[in-house]
């Protein structure tokens, strides 16, 4: 493992004040050099699989985890949500929720938005994965607003972390799909296409499911033009790997 004794990683500063739960999302920095897709936490990309697993490894090393304790989905931009309590693979989901400790609820991305919520006064964790067509199916207000319906949270005590996704600096749609959204979250250039504020439309997902807005830290981070930190399938197709964001509850203390 001493390929990864340096492994940046993307930290909350506002989930940061809990001690009962771990939260990051891993860069693409920190694999030895000649890793063709720097530090990738993707299988069937053209990575060598031995490479991955040793990544995810180091990762779940660096939130006091086994790899086998993480719950990753097939994530299908559907809306989709699952409560569980084992880790492993779901099938089309694309939000999970747990009160069990131990179990580190992983979204993967290349763009996409990662949002991991915490209800501390419930115990309770859910990750959402939202792409452009997950946010016009509100798949993070639906997840915000299952955790105060069907598990009693409150929503002024949840707290919410949007991580480090595609931004509307340089997240070009289609109009097509730009017709999706209000139009405050869309960028209008004097040419081309429009630009789509995806981490602000999850923000006013997360507001509108009545999470107060100073529960929310958004990663001002964008996949797409941070070229040295993060991976991108926007800028680099089928030559970008993949980073997971997990949330976990610790075990009881
Ligand atoms: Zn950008």
């Amino acid at each position: 493992m001493t390929d990864f004794l340096i492994l940046p990683l993307i930290r909350s500063a506002l989930l940061a004040q809990f001690p009962h739960i771990h939260l990051a999302q891993s860069t693409r920095q920190g694999a030895a050099p000649g890793a063709p897709l720097g530090f990738n936490l993707g299988y069937g990309l053209g990575d060598d699989d031995t490479r991955v697993t040793n990544a995810v490894a180091a990762f779940s090393a660096r939130l006091d985890l086994d790899p086998e304790d993480l719950a990753f989905m097939n994530q299908v931009h559907g809306a989709t949500i699952r409560e569980i309590s084992e880790p492993g693979v779901y099938d089309d989901t694309d939000a999970l929720i747990t009160r069990q400790p131990g179990i580190g609820l992983t979204v993967r991305t290349a763009d996409c938005v990662p949002v991991m919520l915490y209800a501390p006064a419930d115990n309770l964790i859910a990750a959402v994965h939202a792409g452009w067509r997950g946010t016009a199916e509100r798949i993070t207000q639906k997840t915000a607003e299952t955790l105060v319906r069907d598990f009693r949270a409150e929503a002024e005590s949840i707290y919410a972390f949007v991580g480090a996704a595609a931004a509307g600096c340089c997240y070009e749609v289609g109009e097509e799909v730009a017709a999706l959204f209000p139009e405050g979250f869309i960028l209008r250039q004097e040419n081309g296409n429009p630009h789509l504020d995806l981490k602000g439309l999850n923000r006013q997902q997360l507001e509108a499911a009545g999470i107060p807005a100073d529960n929310i830290e958004v990663s001002e981070l964008c996949s797409i033009h941070e070229e040295t930190l993060l991976h991108s399938y926007r800028r680099d197709g089928k030559r970008s790997g993949r980073m997971l964001t997990t949330i976990v509850l610790c075990e009881a203390v």
